[in-house]
């Protein structure tokens, strides 16, 4: 009989305990607590509140009034419906880029802006209150699960947490306050079916939520401007008027369903404006699509009948649900590829310069010198001027290595290249580490002189540095070099002015070490 064991796998077991992937629901359930700590407790703080955050606070109540107000008065034009919420989708913005510590006080501030502006609408305060609990709910639900999923802050532009705010923010928090705001309103004082209130309340309160805060988060990031600078601002004002002019033109027509027209224009957008231009497109054509129905007018006119206003809202926010929807995953797929690109590219730029720089030195390398000398011999040949090659090798390096071990070996020769690398900037040359203890210069357009002088000061620079080295006739490290100069000839090459500088290092050796010949 086989006895199976079951033996864990060693390859998986290691993948499971060095790498742990903590699942959503565990970074939700483990972070929720801390979270809600730190929110509360910071609201208690009050070095989280300098001067600018009161007075930003300040503003926001005030502006998170003005955008109630706006919803009430869009909802009076429109028979009693909430066409489009504006505030909760703005304090939501606008709370979600503050620090966690700030978050109980937007959340006051959006409570009593909504229920000042339902009470001046001439709601009495119960309904007004509990109205506006339910939509300070949507904004804090959204905010802490948002953190809690994708971190903060929330960056839009990823496909991930753009479909995560789609889905919690737009779709997820908005049900709820809809549903406990139709709750309320109906338990105060009766009126329509609550399924009809939690509908109308939901569209406008989606809609809204979608076309204001990403808005609102976008605005707020310095790269949301970038398309309006001078050099961009003709571009980015034509590409916006587009979706604009064809929503005006079938917007006016009220008797053909051309909707479908609209769709191009908002595609061009997401490809040359990505998401900060989708969303401004998103909210400028949501507010045409819906004003314009609103006073009677464009294809949605086409569902006939006295009283079927409503009904034509309603379709109206699907229409721009549905643009939303889709435009914005678009958008964001389409940043993330270019993020890619963007990074690819500049990976590239780092290997190809990885690919020409020695490690040890930092100097360029081999192969980066013999580009550079095929240059600038056909330059020199070209301008019929002179080039000059100087290559040093150091000094009986084995022993040097000996004595100190190959990492003396190597510091060594970094100081070595510091040496050359300052002596031959100054000199406006090019040097190499071609070999193990090998270096190179190439001195342009320059006389022999100045190539012995640059070669004499690297020699003497070397000495300087005062590399102890117990083989050598001065005792400390030295290198020897040889100098070629010449002006290219036709049927000559650089690998001639190499030769010749080699033949010189050799003499250099032959006569002692410690010195330049030259060739
Ligand atoms: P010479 O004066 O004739 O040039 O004597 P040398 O000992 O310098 O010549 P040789 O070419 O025989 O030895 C070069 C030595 O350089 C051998 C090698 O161990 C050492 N070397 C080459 N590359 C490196 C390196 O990257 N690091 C270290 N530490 N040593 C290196
Ligand atoms: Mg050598
Ligand atoms: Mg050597």
């Amino acid at each position: 009989m086989v006895t199976v064991t079951a033996t864990a796998n060693p390859a998986q077991h290691q993948k499971r305990a060095y790498r742990p992937v903590p699942s959503v629901w565990s970074r939700v359930t483990s972070n929720a607590l801390p979270l809600v700590r730190e929110i509360w407790q910071g609201c208690w703080q009050r070095s989280s509140w300098t001067m600018v955050a009161v007075i930003r606070l300040m503003l926001v109540l005030v502006l998170a009034t003005i955008f109630s107000w706006l919803g009430i008065i869009l909802s009076r034009q429109s028979a009693g419906v909430a066409t489009i919420w504006l505030s909760n989708g703005l304090i939501f913005g606008l709370l979600i880029t503050q620090p966690r510590t700030r978050w109980m006080a937007y959340f006051l501030a959006g409570l009593t802006a909504d229920t000042v502006a339902d009470m001046i609408y001439g709601d009495p305060f119960k309904l007004a209150a509990g109205v506006s609990l339910a939509n300070s709910i949507e904004v804090v639900s959204s905010c802490v699960l948002l953190t809690l999923i994708f971190g903060s802050p929330l960056d839009l532009s990823r496909r991930k947490t753009l479909v995560g705010f789609l889905l919690i923010s737009v779709l997820g928090a908005t049900a709820l306050t809809s549903a406990l705001g139709a709750w309320w309103t109906i338990f105060l004082m009766p009126g329509p079916p609550w399924w009809q209130m939690f509908r109308n309340w939901y569209l406008g309160d989606m809609l809204g939520m979608a076309v204001i805060a990403p808005l609102v988060i976008m605005v707020q990031r310095p790269a949301f401007f970038s398309m309006f600078e001078r050099k961009k601002l003709l571009h980015t004002l034509m590409v916006l008027s587009y979706p604009m002019i064809v929503t005006a033109v079938v917007f006016m027509d009220s008797r053909d369903p051309l909707l479908f027209f609209m769709f191009p224009a908002f595609v061009l957008v997401a490809f040359r404006l990505g998401l900060p231009g989708t969303a401004v497109n998103i909210f400028l054509v949501t507010l045409m699509t819906i004003g314009f129905t609103v006073k009677g007018h464009g294809p949605l006119m086409l569902i006939a009948g006295e009283d079927m206003l409503l009904h034509r809202i309603v379709i109206a926010q699907l229409f721009a649900a549905v643009a939303i929807f889709t435009m914005f995953p678009v958008a964001a797929v389409l940043e993330e590829k270019q993020r890619l690109k963007d990074s690819l590219a500049a990976s590239e730029e780092r290997y190809r310069n990885l690919a020409h720089v020695d490690e040890l030195t930092e100097l360029p390398n081999r192969r980066a010198f013999n580009l550079r000398l095929e240059r600038a011999w056909t330059e020199a040949f070209e301008e019929d001027k002179s080039l000059a090659l100087v290559i040093l090798d150091a000094d009986l390096f084995k022993q040097y290595n000996d004595s100190v071990g190959h990492l003396g070996g190597d510091a060594c020769l970094r100081s070595i290249g510091q040496v050359i690398a300052e002596i031959v900037k100054a000199a406006n040359g090019f040097a190499a580490r071609i070999g193990g203890e090998e270096f190179a210069v190439i001195l342009a357009d320059a006389t022999e002189e100045r190539a012995l002088e640059v070669a004499e000061a690297i020699r003497l620079g070397v000495v300087s540095l005062g590399l102890p080295h117990p083989s050598s006739p001065c005792g400390v490290q030295t290198v020897s070099l040889g100098v070629s100069i010449r002006r290219p000839l036709s049927g000559q090459g650089s690998i001639d002015l190499m030769r010749l500088a080699d033949k010189a290092l050799y003499e250099a050796k032959l006569l002692g070490r410690n010195q330049v010949a030259s060739e």
